[in-house]
Formats: structure tokens, C-alpha cells, sequence
């Protein structure tokens, strides 16, 4: 029998617009909120926000975010119920959940064990055998022995991908086009794993040319209930990591997104999952798809089904953690209207998405109709070295795809940063591309259809039309002048693009 107990004080345990998110729902709850932070935060708006908040050390993750015990003797002091851990830090830690429930706290996510099956790619792939689950070719274990590992290779076919297994963020990947070079890049697989990871277990996929990443977001209680809300496409990527996500996809069919949701929530039933989670997918040309792997945690990209569904993630997150049963059955749940979101990172696009440090003399985002900004910076505000490049993420939601792609390039233009490079000028250059708009795109959107210059000369046409409107602007203030009438500047929207 699940214990049921009420959350009133909840330790979130990350910075940034996911702290703040998670802040804002339990406000809503009526739960109390204790902020974490490291001396490089001590300013940020997260801090702020919540009800009160500890310092945990210097600026290096190691010596603050990621310091388990402290962090769990904080909310022992503090009277804390429950700790939520966003995503990245802690959050995909099974030895964090472990000991958060040992010290008799609730940890906002599902049980170690879930956490420790699904954080494994090659052990995830094990647990879902009992299903009928489609998954790419591969081996079934981590293969140590290069000779062996050639032979596999060849078995699947080239071009094929060699992954560490317990990878993330895009590390330990490796194509190899041709069995010439796999001994090379075997090699330098097992060693990026070993130096990211700790682990140098590595197993081989065939490589899907061209795929669509596409993920389905699962909610789960403690009670066995588990559900489906639809699809999220995150094909648009750059290093295998998402910039620009959206939901619904614009290709998949009725009958598949039924397929594919039934299949994420038997993978999700595989390890007893409770809380929210992702079940993530590579999808061919002609809509086979594929479990890549599950995340064990909220994801960036929760707010386009947020704004599809109507549902509060992280409400349904906390109201599992108490031992409640789900709010929702699957039959309630509708796609309506259609959500886009697009990562601001401080990264420079004309620079191979080099990640940019520095002050934000001016940050100003965008509002309207159908805008969404979740975001943890704020104007003069530094962008420390120690975190993740991201400073938020905008949304826009429309009636239909068209309606949200334009709210997004409206968004954008009236977004206002200087400081740092930020990737809204390449967000701006995929929401008008003719395959983006056409929904006719892959993973390999940056390498078929982005480069640098491209960017520069759409800036360069942008500069002509600012210039043009300066002149155009100055005559008319002339003509005013001469007639006695008043002109009003107008801000132009091409600002965002002058640093
Ligand atoms: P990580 O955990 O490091 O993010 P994933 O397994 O989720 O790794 O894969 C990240 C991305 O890499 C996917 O979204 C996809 O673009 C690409 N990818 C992964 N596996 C394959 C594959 N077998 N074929 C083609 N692309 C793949």
C-alpha cells in the first residue's frame, strides 16, 4: 500500500528556469518553497522567488548542486517534506533517490530502481523485452572486445553507431560510415565514456540516416495507472541536443501516435514507473519507429505539452509523489491546438554553437498573445561558466502550427538580447526554413540546411532593411518637421540581432 502524505515544504534542488517553474506550481499548491544555491546564484531570481533559501557552496556544481548529503541535512533542518530535483544535477540519480527516502523525505520522481533500469541504455533495453517493443538493431551488451565488436558491426551494417551505455547529452557517440575506421572510433568512444561517464561500456546500433526524434511524455502513479500525453518532435538539433522542440509532430498519423503512445506506456510499465517521464524515439521515413531510450525525470521541453494538454507537469509530478492517483484517465486527454519551444542558450550559431559567457547588459523577453517564457536570467545578470548555457526557453502556442510558428518569429523579433550570442538568430532562421515549414525535416537539419554564412547574410538582408527604415524614418521626420506635426520613433524589430 502506498503511503499518502501532503506535501507543505518542498526543497527544489536546482537553479535556473526549473527551479523557478517548480517554484511557481507549488505556490500555486500552497506549498512552501526552499531554495538551493551556489555563491555564483546568490543573486538569481530562483533565490528570490522561494520562501527561503540555503547557499550550498561555491560555483563548481561538485561543491553545491551536487552535494547529496548536504542538501538532504538542509531539509532535515528545515522541516522539508519532499525534495524536487528539476532535470540535469541530480535528477537521473538513483543513489540521490535512494538516500532522500532513506532520511524519510519523498523524492519528487520515480524509485531508485526505475531510475537505476532506465539510466542504463543497454539495461533499458533489456527490461522492455517482455513487450513487444520495436528497437533499433544492435547488440544486447556491452561489447568490450574490438574484434568481436567488428564482427556485430559488419552483422548490422554499415553506417552504424557506437553509444556509450551510459550516456547522455549527446557524449559518447559515435557514427562510423565505414568498417575501416571502426577500430579508431571504438576507440574513441570507450575513451570519451570512460572520461564523461566513468563507465566505458559501449554497445553498437545501427545508424538510422536521417531519423526524427520523437518522444512521448508518460505520467504514472504509485497505484499501477499509467498514461500517455502525446507527442513532443525535438528533431531540430545540434551535438544530438535539442534546440527547438514542438507538439504535436507535424508527420505522424492517428493510428502511429496511438501505436507509439501504448508502446511508451508499456516501457514505462516495464521498470513500474511512477511520476513523469519520457520515452524517447527515433522515427524513419516511413514512420517505423524505434525506443531509443527513457528519461526518468521532467524534461526541458515539458511546457509544449503543457500547452497542448492543458495539464500542470509538475502539479501531476507532485500529486504522484504525495501517493495520489492520477488526475487524468487517457480517454480525458485531447491534443488541442499546436505548442513550439525554442532553447535560448548562450551559444554563439556562427560559431559552432560555442557556448558564450559574459553580462546581460540588456535581456528583455518577448509577451503577447500565446507567449510562454520560462526563464531564470534577468538584465545584468552574469552568465556564469559553471551551468548549463541556457537561460530559457520561449513558447508560443497557437490554434494550429501556422498560427504558433508565427507567435514564435513574432516572439523572437521582439526578443532583446545583448551581451551574449544567443541561438535565436538560428531559431529565427529554422521557424522561416522551407523544411522546418513544411514539416519535411530530420535530425540533420543543422548539417543539410544551416550555415554560419547563411546566417549572416539573412542578418545582413535584416541590417539593409533596418538601414532602409532609419532613412525612411528620418524623411518622414523631416517632412513633419517641415509641416509641424510630431513623429514617434517606432523600436525596430531587427534590434534583437544589433549587440
Ligand atoms: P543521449 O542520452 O546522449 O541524449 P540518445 O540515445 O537520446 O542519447 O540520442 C540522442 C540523439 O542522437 C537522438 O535524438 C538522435 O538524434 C541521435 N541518435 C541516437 N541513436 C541513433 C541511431 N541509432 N541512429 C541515428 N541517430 C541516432
Amino acid at each position: 500500500m502506498t503511503n499518502q502524505k501532503q506535501i507543505r515544504k518542498l526543497l527544489i534542488a536546482n537553479r535556473g528556469e526549473i527551479a523557478i517553474r517548480v517554484i511557481r506550481t507549488a505556490q500555486e499548491m500552497g506549498i512552501r518553497t526552499v531554495a538551493v544555491y551556489s555563491e555564483a546564484d546568490r543573486t538569481a531570481p530562483h533565490v528570490r522567488l522561494a520562501d527561503e533559501a540555503v547557499c550550498l557552496g561555491p560555483a563548481p556544481s561538485a561543491e553545491s548542486y551536487l552535494k547529496m548529503d548536504d542538501i538532504i541535512a538542509h531539509c532535515l533542518r528545515l522541516g522539508v517534506d519532499a525534495i524536487h530535483p528539476g532535470y540535469g544535477f541530480l535528477s537521473e540519480n538513483a543513489t540521490f533517490a535512494r538516500k532522500v527516502k532513506e532520511a524519510g523525505l519523498i523524492f519528487v520522481g520515480p524509485s531508485a530502481t526505475a531510475i537505476e533500469v532506465m539510466g542504463d541504455k543497454i539495461s533499458a533495453k533489456n527490461a522492455v523485452t517482455a513487450y513487444d517493443i520495436p528497437l533499433v538493431p544492435g547488440t544486447k551488451e556491452a561489447v568490450e572486445d574490438v574484434a568481436i565488436a567488428k564482427e556485430k558491426a559488419a552483422e548490422i551494417g554499415y553506417p552504424i553507431l557506437i553509444k556509450a551505455s551510459a550516456g547522455g547529452g549527446g557524449k559518447g557517440m559515435r557514427i562510423v560510415e565505414r568498417e575501416e575506421d571502426f577500430e579508431e572510433q571504438m576507440e574513441r568512444a570507450v575513451s570519451e565514456a570512460v572520461s564523461a561517464f566513468g563507465n566505458g561500456a559501449v554497445f553498437i546500433e545501427k545508424y538510422i540516416q536521417s531519423p526524427r526524434h520523437i518522444e512521448f511524455q508518460i505520467l504514472g502513479d504509485q497505484h499501477g495507472n499509467i498514461i500517455h500525453l502525446f507527442e513532443r518532435e525535438c528533431s531540430v538539433q545540434r551535438r544530438h541536443q535539442k534546440v527547438i522542440e514542438e507538439a504535436p509532430s507535424a508527420i505522424l498519423t492517428e493510428e502511429v501516435r496511438e501505436a507509439m503512445g501504448k508502446c511508451a506506456v508499456d516501457v514505462a510499465r516495464a521498470c513500474d514507473y511512477f511520476g513523469a517521464g519520457t520515452v524517447e524515439f527515433i522515427v524513419d521515413n516511413e514512420l517505423n519507429y524505434y525506443f531509443l531510450e527513457m528519461n526518468t525525470r521532467l524534461q526541458v521541453e515539458h511546457p509544449v505539452t503543457e500547452e497542448i494538454t492543458g495539464v500542470d507537469l509538475v502539479k501531476e509530478q507532485l500529486r504522484i509523489a504525495e501517493g495520489k492517483t492520477l488526475s487524468l484517465k487517457q480517454e480525458d486527454l485531447t491534443i488541442k491546438g499546436h505548442a513550439v519551444e525554442v532553447r535560448v542558450y548562450a551559444e554563439d550559431p556562427t560559431n559552432n554553437f560555442l557556448p558564450d559567457i559574459g553580462t546581460l547588459k540588456k535581456y528583455q523577453s518577448a509577451g503577447g498573445p500565446g507567449v510562454r517564457m520560462d526563464d531564470g536570467y534577468e538584465e545584468g545578470m552574469e552568465v556564469p561558466i559553471y551551468y548549463d548555457p541556457m537561460l530559457g526557453k520561449l513558447i508560443t502556442y497557437g490554434n494550429d502550427r501556422e498560427q504558433a510558428i508565427q507567435r514564435m518569429l513574432r516572439a523572437i523579433n521582439n526578443f532583446q538580447v545583448q551581451g551574449v550570442e544567443t541561438t535565436l538568430s538560428f531559431c529565427h532562421f529554422v521557424l522561416e526554413h522551407e523544411a522546418f515549414r513544411s514539416g519535411n525535416f530530420s535530425t540533420k537539419f543543422v548539417e543539410e540546411h544551416f550555415s554560419p554564412e547563411l546566417l549572416a547574410s539573412q542578418d545582413k538582408g535584416a541590417e539593409q532593411i533596418a538601414v532602409a527604415l532609419v532613412a525612411k524614418l528620418m524623411q518622414e521626420a523631416e517632412t513633419a518637421k517641415s509641416s509641424g506635426a510630431k513623429t514617434v520613433a517606432k523600436t525596430s524589430k531587427w534590434k534583437n540581432r544589433i549587440r
